[in-house]
């Protein structure tokens, strides 16, 4: 059978600050800016893979956090496929604030499968922060998984990247029906 060429419109989301950009940097260029600038309006970067045989491209839609362009930001939703719920694993807060992020992305791009990915994982303490159980229990309400990254180091990320692709494939072959 021949491979597939899906395209998949992918957004992350997220507080400011949680690390968004660098983790976009990270995969696509792999390196790391430790004075990043903040995200104003939006990135845009591709990639593709391959999983088994299927080349996939994902089109990565960096969305800034800043409380000003949130009533803007829902048109950017639309056709979304995958959505990164990134939180900064550092800080609880960043976790709890997903959900309002996340009906933005069910109002507006209701069959988007959704990962969480807990970033900065390189500076949480033994025992402080966000811990993966607290962050797996919220994501089971999104019949989501969850993933730990540093951009910094690189750790996890292009595994994260290749687990939602596989995931995004999967949901697409159920809706075909093959
Ligand atoms: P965004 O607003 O969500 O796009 O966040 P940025 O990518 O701009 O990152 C915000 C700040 O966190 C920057 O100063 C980054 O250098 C820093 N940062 C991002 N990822 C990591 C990480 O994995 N570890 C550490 N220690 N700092 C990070």
């Amino acid at each position: 059978m021949a491979g597939r060429l899906p395209i998949y419109k992918t957004v992350l989301v997220g507080e400011g600050g949680v690390g968004k950009t660098s983790i976009t940097i990270r995969y696509t260029e792999n390196r790391f800016d430790d004075e990043m600038k903040m995200t104003i309006g939006v990135n845009f970067a591709s990639k593709k893979m391959t999983i088994g045989e299927d080349n996939v491209t994902l089109m990565l839609w960096d969305l800034g956090g800043q409380p000003r362009f949130r009533e803007v930001i829902s048109d950017y939703f639309k056709g979304a496929r995958i959505a990164i719920a990134v939180y900064d694993a550092t800080r609880s807060f960043s976790l709890q604030r997903l959900s309002e992020w996340l009906g933005r992305v069910k109002e507006n791009a209701p069959d988007c499968q959704i990962i969480f990915v807990g970033n900065k994982i390189d500076e949480r303490d033994n025992g402080s922060g966000v811990q993966m159980e607290e962050a797996a229990e919220m994501a089971r309400q999104y019949g989501a998984e969850v993933m730990e990254v540093s951009a910094k180091t690189g750790h996890g990320v292009n595994e994260m990247f290749e687990a939602a692709a596989k995931i995004a494939l999967e949901r697409h072959a159920e809706l075909v029906g093959n």
